[in-house]
């Protein structure tokens, strides 16, 4: 077997991965970066958060000409939907992206190989596949990802029982779609179908919904989605689901059995890691799978690092991101952090939500004194020309330091919005600094200032 020898390899070329190899090449190192998949870019890219958005953005368009535009003095005629075409243009944006990032490799001299990849004792890995060899290195990074988590007694066949991968991809709008659990993946992709026409019921375990999420917010987000008719079944354990010949089945602890025509699996993911050799190094998963890294994202094995989806923390890709960037920045000039105090959490639903930091609920539990400020979306003017008036933004504030400790929002381009409130707390600011900020006017980042502003009772629009 042929070998190679690189200063840094790279398993997994997700968000995690490849993000770390150009940032390794820019540093001057000799980086590899391999993935089994013939297409770059990860789960992220080729089955996630891209082709996810794509079809959010299709179906949201459709929604809207169909039953909002009126309002606006535009009158349509008959909307029809092309299913084939939108579904086309999806696989067209994630192969334009992933092609993007082969780009990025050779422009960075990023050397790529494709095959699954093991290490084999202390740095060396095997590859398998379409290529065949053996690199050697002085460090390896683990960004292998994850996979989506499955039931116990649920059936996935991959189609009419299937994960987020096949709910990309229905060549037909559903009649009946089971979404069982209502996390980011299940209020994503449930709202697609919903949207495009499908009756959807979302089944989740827990008394609420989006678990994590800030809780006065979480419960908004409900309301507005039984408004746009996606039923909920809460409180409600899932023991069972299967194809038969009519379709599919799925059962819940002491209810009733839900019929439908479609599942989607959405239960959360696992940490990848099969056939990775970390017993040759010495490596063990944690409780949860997980491989246990330090604060650098070195595991206890010398040179093997580890970041993103396969350590612990929120399973996103941009937490990856910075991850890799860190952990790359460190190996190559000694010094590399990532706050992860700060990561922000945005589900793609309609209306957006977004949040950084604490919750209020994670404030109470922990004894810390806060002051909230809330404005409601409904008194901004950009909100109302909009005609997208739902939702709020909250800011959470350390009651005697009045450091912004939390800020949690669902409304109109919230994921975008949010990005204001984490360069604030990156950069530590008080709710008076947000508030002492010049927002131009109209936009919906005022929604942003008027929370800092009601924090201390003075919003100017409430
Ligand atoms: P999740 O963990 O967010 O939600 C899973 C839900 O399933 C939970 O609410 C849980 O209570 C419920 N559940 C578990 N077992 C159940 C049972 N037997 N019956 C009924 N309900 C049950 O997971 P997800 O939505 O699958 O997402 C997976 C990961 O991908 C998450 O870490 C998420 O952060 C990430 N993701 C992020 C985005 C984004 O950033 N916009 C989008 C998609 C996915």
């Amino acid at each position: 077997m042929d070998q190679k020898q690189h200063d840094l390899v790279i398993i997994g070329a997700g968000p995690g991965g490849y993000v770390a190899a150009i940032r390794a090449a820019q540093l001057g190192l000799d980086v590899a970066c391999i993935d089994k998949e013939p297409r770059l870019g990860g789960t992220c890219l080729r089955v996630g958060c891209i082709p996810s958005k794509a079809l959010l953005e299709s179906s949201e368009k459709y929604h809207e000409i169909r039953a909002g535009l009126a309002n606006h003095g535009i009158n349509t005629g008959e909307v029809t939907l092309d299913l084939a075409a939108m579904l086309a243009r999806k696989t067209k944006l994630v192969h334009d992206l992933t092609d993007g990032i082969a780009g990025l490799f050779e422009k960075n001299k990023v050397a790529r190989y494709e095959g699954a990849a093991r290490l084999d004792g202390p740095g060396k890995v095997i590859v398998e596949g379409t290529d065949n060899l053996t690199l050697t290195a002085k460090n390896v990074i683990i960004a292998t990802g994850s996979t989506s988590a499955s039931l116990p007694g649920v059936e996935m066949d991959g189609d009419i029982v299937g994960d987020s991968t096949a709910a990309l991809s229905y060549a037909e709008v559903p009649e009946h779609l089971v979404v069982i659990g209502a996390g980011y993946i299940g209020l994503e992709l449930g709202s697609v179908w919903r949207r495009l026409g499908a009756e959807v019921t979302v089944v989740e375990y827990l008394d609420r919904i989006l678990p994590g999420t800030d809780q006065e917010i979480a419960r908004e987000a409900q309301k507005l989605f039984k408004r746009q008719k996606i039923k909920f079944v809460l409180k409600a354990r899932v023991t069972g689901a299967r194809r038969d010949k009519d379709g599919a089945v799925v059962e819940i602890e002491g209810k009733d059995p839900i019929r439908a025509d479609r599942v989607l699996v959405a239960v959360g993911r696992k940490p990848y890691t099969e056939g990775l050799g970390l017993d040759t190094v010495g490596i063990e998963l944690d409780e949860r799978g997980r491989i246990p890294v330090d604060e650098h994202l070195a595991t206890k094995a010398a040179g093997v690092h580890a970041i993103g989806d396969v350590i612990a923390g929120p399973m996103l890709a941009h937490k990856a991101e910075e991850e890799g960037v860190a952990c790359v920045e460190r190996l190559a000039t000694g010094w590399g952090h990532v706050d992860h105090g700060t990561i922000p959490g945005v589900c793609y639903t309609d209306p957006e939500i977004a949040g950084v930091g604490k919750t209020e609920e994670e404030l109470k539990d922990a004894g810390v004194p806060y002051r909230k400020g809330v404005f409601f979306f409904r008194a901004n003017s950009r909100a109302r020309a909009l005609d997208r008036i739902d939702g709020r933004v909250k800011i959470l504030a350390h009651e005697e330091t009045d450091r912004v400790l939390g800020v949690h929002m669902i409304g109109p381009d919230a994921g975008h919005l949010i990005a204001e409130a984490v360069a604030a707390m990156a950069f530590g600011a008080s709710s008076e600094d947000i508030a002492r900020v010049c927002h131009a006017h109209p936009t919906l980042s005022e929604a942003v200032k008027e929370a800092a502003l009601a924090v201390d009772g003075r919003a100017i629009h409430a």
